[in-house]
């Protein structure tokens, strides 16, 4: 066998080998072993010893972990058969703290106070942001409500003018009730329809195989602002939804990109409503931004406001204070003729189909729903021609404010929320500037509260139990408080090399699909060589 540290080979046959390392990630791919995992140190109080753990890294993209998508995208399949034609009302009543969230919540303490700690010394919070980025997500998905910081901020109340407008929709009484109607036929069978709709943004030009037909006219500005504020567009949808179907309306939608780039959004619906009438509410549904204007370009290149602690970001000619984002705002609701920063809208092409319960459709919709869960918004760029419209969409976005914290809005003469020294326009570090997000930063998979009694912590719970009821065992109780756990400090010598850890994870997967297989094999009562996929 060659030996690849041997100098005495050229240097084309060394590089040509493969590394150590790709291999073992292979291998731990082949296995379903999550290829990233996040050591961990944990202490048995049962036995008082503190040991290291790794936990898998739990990323939908496959970009950054095939195993841990794929398994991502199962769940979500089940999670999404689980509620769409649910027949009795979900029952919702919000559980014991599980200690994985008790864990997550713990992390994520610890890990701000370590970002706070390095932003006070002046170091880089990258990395920390986007390990927090990542804690929040899993916390969501970990089945907790909203933010763990909570509301911060009292909410601003704008003038009732500002307040958007219900569409003029037809509107009915609401009914305590999460389930559609269902429909009998004369021989007395019950039918219980859902819906699955898709919803699309407007064009913004001609488009082929995934590319405007003329850059020029295309209209980036408006493709990167309607991108940005895509989620809102979204909601208002779901409230226009409930308000004329006249009941709860529950849903499971997932957020895709087009192939021109744009977003768009697959609807699984609990309960049915004429065709027309989702067509009408899509048509009437609008989102305004009342936002401070960022039309006009005041500060750029070199000359930008500057920051003076205490005072804040002074426009650099006069020494002015510039206008705070609350001063912004409060300009914007006393000025009488003041127009909306952006107004966004559905497209024209809108499509509702029906479904019924455990049909051939359900489950190619579901398949649609999850199909590009694992892929990020700007992946799988196939020709030159998209690879150049997304860098331009990239652009587009560069200096659109994503959020009030945004430092884009000082090249608009205005102080960004919570404006802190070294803010430049342009230099946002917010996920909706990103080639992989293309404006939209929000969440890739919307599930309403009474989708299904079960949030995706149950679900993977769910599973577990199903396999071991399957073999005739039962789930051995946990005590939830037996361990405690702890982040591991980066360079943390009691951490074993990746390779060697990812090598140890496959042998265990190994060793429990053994004796998956031969439990199954007792269970069957078959020679266990006949099936060795059993597990
Ligand atoms: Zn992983
Ligand atoms: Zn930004």
């Amino acid at each position: 066998m060659t030996n690849p540290h041997d100098r005495a080979l050229p240097r084309a046959v060394r590089l040509a080998m493969p590394l150590a390392q790709d291999v073992v990630e292979e291998v731990a791919k082949l296995h379903g072993v999550c290829i990233r995992p996040v050591p961990l140190k944990r202490l048995d109080t049962h036995t008082g010893r503190w040991e290291i753990v790794d936990v898998p890294c739990g990323s939908p993209l496959e970009s950054k972990c095939p195993p841990c998508a794929k398994r991502n995208k199962q769940l979500r399949k089940a999670q999404c058969r689980e509620g769409w034609h649910l027949e009795a009302e979900p029952a919702i009543t919000p559980d014991e703290p599980t200690d994985e969230q008790r864990w997550l919540v713990e992390f994520r303490a610890d890990i701000q106070a370590q970002r706070d700690e390095a932003e006070c010394h002046g170091g880089d919070t990258t990395d920390w942001d986007a390990v927090i980025e990542g804690l929040d997500e899993e916390i969501n998905a970990a089945g907790m409500r909203g933010n763990v910081l909570g509301r911060t901020a009292s909410k601003r109340s704008r003038s009732t003018r500002r307040r958007q407008d219900a569409p003029d929709l037809p509107k009915r009484k609401m009914a305590h009730t999460t389930l559609g109607r269902t429909f009998q036929t004369p021989d007395g069978k019950t039918y219980r329809p859902s819906l699955f709709v898709t919803l699309t943004l407007p064009s913004y030009g001609k488009v082929k195989d995934g590319a405007p037909v003329d850059p020029d006219t295309y209209d980036y500005a408006r493709a990167a602002r309607d991108a940005l504020h895509f989620s809102k567009l979204v909601d208002r949808f779901v409230q226009n939804l409930r308000r004329v179907a006249g009941f709860d309306v529950q849903y499971f939608a997932s957020v895709e990109p087009q192939k021109r780039l744009a977003p768009h959004l697959h609807m699984a619906i609990r309960g049915t409503l004429p065709r027309a009438e989702i067509k009408q509410i899509a048509a009437a549904t609008y989102h305004q931004v009342w936002w401070p204007s960022a039309d006009q370009v005041v500060f750029d290149g070199d000359h930008l406001p500057v920051w003076e602690e205490e005072a804040g970001y002074l426009d650099p000619d006069t020494g002015e204070v510039l206008p705070t984002w609350d001063e912004a705002l409060d300009q914007l609701d006393a000025d009488e003729n003041a127009q909306p920063l952006h107004m966004i809208r559905f497209g024209d092409q809108v499509d509702v189909k029906g479904v019924l319960a455990g049909t051939k459709d359900a489950d190619q919709c579901i398949r649609y729903l999850s199909k590009y869960l694992t892929k990020s918004l700007g992946e799988g760029l196939d020709s030159q021609a998209q690879r150049d419209h997304a860098a331009r969409f990239v652009d587009a976005l560069r200096y659109e404010p994503c959020s009030p914290t945004c430092p884009n809005w000082l090249r608009y003469g205005i102080q960004p929320k919570n404006a802190k020294a070294g803010m430049a326009p342009g230099r946002c570090r917010g996920k909706a500037h990103k080639p992989e997000h293309l404006g939209y930063a929000g969440r890739r998979v919307l599930v309403s509260r009474k989708w299904s009694n079960k949030t995706l912590t149950e679900h993977k719970q769910d599973r577990r139990t199903w396999v071991l009821e399957a073999l005739g065992k039962t789930d051995e109780p946990t005590d939830p408080h037996r361990y405690i756990w702890r982040p591991v400090p980066a360079g943390d010598a009691n951490v074993p090399p990746l390779a060697m850890r990812l090598l140890r994870s496959v042998r265990e997967r190994q060793r429990w699909r053994a004796h998956m297989a031969e439990l199954q094999a007792r269970a069957d009562g078959q020679d266990l060589s006949a099936n060795p996929h059993a597990a």
